[in-house]
């Protein structure tokens, strides 16, 4: 748009230039042919000068037409890719919530289901049961078997326990063979019973690894959120509980 409008007004100077020299040549001329001559290089002057600003303008024309379909081209190239960048945003959240062993929530997941279970339960005062579990004796299983058939034992746990939670609880694997499950809007009176029946599913399943049946038990540390609580708070305490019932033997469930 700049070098267009210097061109227009290189090629305005240029007409009243030569139209001035013309004025004056007309008023000066003392003969008819001598004049003519003067206004036909004149005229010639000016016809030159607006067949280059044409020719300059068909040209400029041409490459802002090319520019913008390279931009175009640019601005459709850039919506493919974000579309895909945000596809891939979201596959990868989807697979960070996920625990990639077992198929449970994946602890990422479960730091965030804690700290908005955690508010609701502030904002409502709805009790919110907290509970940890961990396999007994679950390094001599691998020691036993071998790590791979431990990966096959952890993962029928947790499907275990995902088939036998309520649809409202919540199932993460912290790590290890460690898992917490949130009782949303349950009483620790009945998130207690919910946790030693899921216990006796643990301990009544068989287990098959080459022929041979395996058996294994759970222990869980149960607790509730208590008024001024952090969601750390929960977690230390139900932690707690959990090093108790290992402490008492095992395959038990212990409340604080
Ligand atoms: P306790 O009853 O006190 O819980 O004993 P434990 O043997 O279960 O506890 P400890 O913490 O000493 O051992 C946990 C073992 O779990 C250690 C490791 O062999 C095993 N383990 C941890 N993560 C994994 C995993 O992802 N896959 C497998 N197969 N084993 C794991
Ligand atoms: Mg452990
Ligand atoms: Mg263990």
């Amino acid at each position: 748009a700049q070098s267009r409008r210097d061109d227009a007004l290189g090629l305005e100077q240029t007409i009243e230039t030569e139209m001035s020299v013309l004025l004056r040549e007309v008023d000066q001329s003392p003969d008819i042919d001598a004049l003519k001559s003067k206004v036909q290089t004149r005229l010639d002057a000016v016809t030159e000068r607006l067949r280059d600003f044409r020719e300059t303008e068909e040209r400029r024309y041409a490459e802002n037409e090319r520019r913008a379909g390279e931009l175009n081209e640019e601005v459709r190239q850039l919506k493919t890719r974000t579309a895909q960048l945000t596809e891939l945003c979201a596959a990868q959240e989807k697979r960070l919530l996920i625990d990639s062993l077992t198929g449970v929530h994946s602890r990422y997941a479960y730091d965030r289901r804690h700290a908005e279970d955690h508010q609701r339960w502030q904002r409502t005062g709805q009790p919110l049961c907290y509970s940890i579990w961990d396999i007994d004796g679950f390094k001599r299983v691998n020691d036993r078997l071998g790590h791979e058939a431990g990966d096959r034992l952890l993962r029928a746990v947790a499907e275990l326990l995902t088939r036998h939670k309520r649809e409202s609880d919540f199932l993460a694997r912290l790590g290890g063979e460690e898992f917490v499950l949130l009782l949303p809007s349950t009483s620790l009176d009945l998130g207690a019973s919910l946790a030693d029946r899921l216990r006796r599913v643990i301990e009544a399943a068989t287990f098959q690894h080459k022929g041979q049946r395996e058996q294994i038990t759970i222990s869980c540390g149960l607790t509730q959120a208590r008024e001024g609580d952090t969601p750390d708070d929960v977690y230390d305490r139900a932690d707690r509980a959990l090093y108790a019932a290992k402490e008492q033997g095992r395959n038990r469930c212990v409340i604080a």
